[in-house]
């Protein structure tokens, strides 16, 4: 059962050697922080930021950002890995 906490969105930057960067900042940024971007700016974007520079380009703090990270996910937001292992279950399980 995969862990879907907004701290995930913190974490471990080894599995995110796949991934795209902060485009502010050049960070890679996770799974998560692309689903925020996303979902924050604009659903088509290939320009990702992490949860530090995306705080900064809204003049919020970083938890805010977690706090509407942990909402859309509990929406179950599809854009967020999490829901859609959630949704892989439910298809399959
Ligand atoms: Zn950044």
């Amino acid at each position: 059962m995969p862990m879907c906490l907004p701290t995930a969105a913190v974490c471990s930057w080894q599995r995110c050697s796949m991934c795209d960067c902060c485009k502010s900042c050049g960070r890679p940024v996770t799974e998560d922080e692309a689903a925020m971007t996303k979902k924050l700016i604009n659903r088509g974007t290939r320009e990702y930021m992490c949860i530090p520079c995306l705080a900064q380009y809204f003049d919020v703090t970083q938890d805010d950002i977690l706090d509407r990270m942990a909402y859309f996910k509990e929406m179950g937001c599809m854009l967020f890995p999490c829901n859609q292992e959630k949704l892989k279950e439910k298809n399959y399980g």
